[in-house]
């Protein structure tokens, strides 16, 4: 297959500034794997981001929730690949008890989707058609037979469950209350089923 050299990508360059562009896709090296990406979700920062209410000094090729069809790097070439938001040096005394997202050499200044378009090659962001990614970047697989449109979902379902029921450390009995059904909240509510007690309110609708 002819891959194109030149990756087709959204760059935000400020509030409700999207400005279509065309980046060089570079020659990777072997720590690094070139990935099309498949689909990528609308999270809340990125809409944040694209409003104002995250500001961002420089432009950047947003989208965090990614899904990829692989062409290299630890795995078979189009296998698909789900991308963490953070990055690991997997060494650091943070990334040794799994506390990853403190990376003493990643953390927000390299997290997927928020970095300066014009750092390097600028495909940092699932917002384009290309991401590349360095030996920090951690993958996860998606089954085979998962719409490979819904895999980037793991992210807001992940956080809903970390945020709802491991961080507060909710045990079996506990009484959990959802405020918003989001993806997130039915993420936590999918976690909580079959135990404890659930309420869940949508403030869209009376109660
Ligand atoms: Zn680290």
């Amino acid at each position: 297959m002819v891959v194109s050299r030149r990756a087709e990508a959204l760059v935000l360059n400020g509030p409700e500034s999207f400005e279509r562009r065309w980046l060089d896709i570079p020659v990777t090296a072997d720590e690094a794997s070139l990935l099309r990406v498949e689909a990528c979700g609308l999270y809340g920062t990125d809409h944040e981001q694209y409003s104002g209410h995250i500001r961002s000094r420089f432009p950047f090729v947003p989208g965090h929730e990614i899904g990829e069809a692989a062409r290299r790097w630890g795995v078979a070439v189009g296998d698909r690949v789900a991308v963490e938001v953070f990055k690991s040096c997997r060494d650091c005394d943070q990334c040794r008890c799994g506390l990853y997202r403190r990376c003493v050499r990643n953390g927000l200044r390299t997290m997927f989707g928020f970095v300066d378009v014009d750092h390097e090659h600028g495909l940092w962001g699932g917002y384009s058609t290309h991401l590349v990614l360095d030996r920090d970047a951690m993958l996860l697989p998606v089954p085979e037979g998962l719409d490979p449109v819904l895999a980037p979902a793991f992210n807001p379902i992940g956080a809903g469950i970390r945020w709802g029921a491991t961080l507060p450390q909710t045990g079996p009995d506990a009484v959990v209350a959802v405020l918003g059904p989001g993806i997130r909240g039915l993420g936590r509510c999918r976690r909580q089923r079959g135990r404890g007690r659930l309420r869940r309110h949508d403030r869209s609708r009376p109660a």
